[in-house]
């Protein structure tokens, strides 16, 4: 349900401990690499006042650090990949959500002779992913709608135990059922099948691990150097993944494509012709 992967671990960012959601492994993975020269730049998402995203090409680990966070709205981050390769980064990292990772490892091994300078991206931090949310959608709906707040008075969203949170910048938190916000999620989240970011060389996300820590899968061997890198240097610390903690993973990866499979069904009942193949 989860792909292939090496190792799973619970990790935290010895870097930016505190400073960031959850154990922050996602930032620590790319300060280090840049720090050691693996990457050259990170394309990372950030966001405005309004929370707004904001695809950036960050070369720095304090611009890698100030753009940490998830942002919970679509963002077309990728197009910051060409930005980098316009700006002349040779070794791009790049972290986003597992449609987005699917969509630069199909560019990485296009046989077809397109020069897009997809050579030039050498790490793959994906995330994992449930489903994404519509930002007008979002905003206007459950921020403003329910919980009469503005974008610019949220401090923080979280989903944590099945419950969507909105903290504001008083501390004071909001929160309806997970289930509840279906309504303003991305239309193109319903067929969607990959949790984990399978095609990443790491994936990284909170299911599965304590507070405070990030559940991390090794996948490929320049993951795995990058993991061990940062381990040996003290960047980062690990933990064992429960047995616990893994099969949750599992089941919202199966939950996923459980989801993907009704869709699909429904689609084809709509006389839709449906080309998804898993
Ligand atoms: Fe992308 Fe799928 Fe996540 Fe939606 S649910 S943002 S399509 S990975």
């Amino acid at each position: 349900m989860l792909g292939f992967f090496r190792k799973a671990v619970s990790v935290q960012s010895n870097t930016t401990k505190g400073k960031i959601q959850d154990g922050g492994a996602v930032t620590g993975l790319l300060v280090h690499a840049l720090q050691e020269g693996i990457i050259d730049c990170a394309v990372v998402t950030d966001k405005d006042g309004d929370w707004r995203t904001i695809p950036k090409v960050a070369r720095t680990s304090e611009e890698i650090i100030g753009a940490a966070g998830t942002k919970y709205t679509i963002s077309n981050s990728i197009i910051a990949v060409q930005e980098a390769i316009e700006k002349g980064c040779k070794k791009i990292g790049f972290v986003g959500t597992p449609c987005q990772i699917q969509a630069l490892r199909k560019a990485q091994l296009l046989d077809e002779p397109y020069e897009l300078g997809q050579e030039r991206i050498v790490l793959l931090i994906g995330l994992f992913c449930m489903e994404n949310f519509d930002y007008d959608a979002l905003m206007e709906g459950l921020v403003k709608g329910i919980f009469g707040l503005l974008p610019k008075d949220v401090e923080r969203f979280e989903i944590k135990k099945g419950m969507f949170r909105v903290i504001d910048k008083d501390g004071k938190s909001h929160e309806i059922k997970l289930e509840e916000t279906d309504k303003f999620t991305f239309i193109g989240c319903g067929p969607c099948f990959d949790f984990s970011s399978e095609l990443a060389d790491i994936s990284v996300g909170s299911v599965g691990s304590p507070d405070g820590w990030s559940t991390v899968l090794i996948r490929t061997e320049s993951g795995q150097n990058l993991y061990d890198s940062a381990l040996n240097a003290g960047d980062i610390k690990e933990n064992a993944l429960s047995e616990k903690g893994l099969t949750l993973t599992n089941k919202l990866a199966s939950n996923k494509i459980k989801r993907f499979e009704k869709c699909a069904r429904e689609l084809e009942q709509s006389g839709a012709k449906l080309s998804i193949r898993r």
